[in-house]
């Protein structure tokens, strides 16, 4: 490895998402960035990008092939962040999404059963609560999915940048509320034991104003609209944001990333 790398200027001090510092790392041509953390990509470059790039860089990325999938050592959480924002954007968000749909299909079969079917709140329970009622009544799961869902926001953050930063952010505040609410809730059945503004039930600040059913699926769109549309904008990047990634979501990043 040392006999083959590149001259000191080819090389810089890499920081992680958080400012761990990866040690000494390539520096890469920009039109190849959209590979930095993919080395299967980067061990057979596409052709167009043979062709956009100098034939000067492209020979030193075959020197990153040399690397394990880790930089030869053991992984530590800032390599895992760095992996689920970079080569593993694409399906840790897609991962994500079918979690975030699969919740809403159980809020959106409770809406049904109510408004569709007539049945009482009590009884809508959406498909899982009727096999599992305590999957809708128990307030640390509700706050489970919650902080789950904030977490999952916070740890693909990276990844996003430019407009669809923009839109991930919007949905990082609006869900940071939205696990306020649901703190407020398991708060009344953990430690106090009891609801709190005189209501006979667990009851949240917005509640008092909305009902339950209503103010969830409001919460939850707010947070999916916002986050669905940096989805958006991550996949069809414009150039400047393109060249800006670290990760290989983007349907037009090869010709975007080079424009
Ligand atoms: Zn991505």
């Amino acid at each position: 490895m040392a006999g083959t790398r590149p001259a000191p200027s080819r090389w810089r001090r890499s920081n992680g998402p958080f400012g761990q510092s990866h040690g000494w790392q390539p520096v890469l041509p920009t039109c190849l960035k959209p590979y930095l953390y993919s080395e299967s990509a980067v061990r057979a470059v596409p052709a167009p990008l043979q062709v956009v790039c100098s034939t000067q860089e492209v020979p030193e990325m075959a020197d990153m092939t040399q690397h394990s999938a880790f930089g030869g050592h053991r992984p530590s959480f800032s390599d895992l962040v760095a992996a689920l924002n970079g080569r593993w954007h694409r399906q840790a968000l897609l991962t994500f999404l079918v979690i975030v749909l699969a919740h809403w299909a159980e809020h959106l079969s409770q809406a049904f059963q109510i408004w569709g079917l007539g049945w009482t709140r009590p009884e809508s329970r959406g498909v899982l609560g009727l096999a599992f009622p305590w999957l809708v009544t128990s307030e640390w799961l509700h706050y489970g999915y919650a902080i789950a869902m904030l977490g999952g926001l916070v740890l693909l953050r990276p990844g996003f940048v430019g407009r669809a930063r923009t839109w991930w952010d919007i949905a990082i505040v609006l869900q940071f509320w939205h696990h306020i609410e649901h703190i407020l809730l398991l708060f009344q059945v953990a430690v106090l034991h009891h609801p709190l503004f005189g209501s006979a039930v667990p009851t949240s600040i917005a509640q008092l104003a909305f009902p339950r059913v209503e103010l969830h699926l409001f919460y939850n769109a707010i947070v999916t609209i916002p986050m669905l549309i940096a989805m958006l904008y991550h996949r069809q990047p414009s150039a400047e944001d393109a060249r800006q990634m670290t990760c290989n979501c983007a349907v037009r990043g090869l010709a975007t990333a080079t424009t």
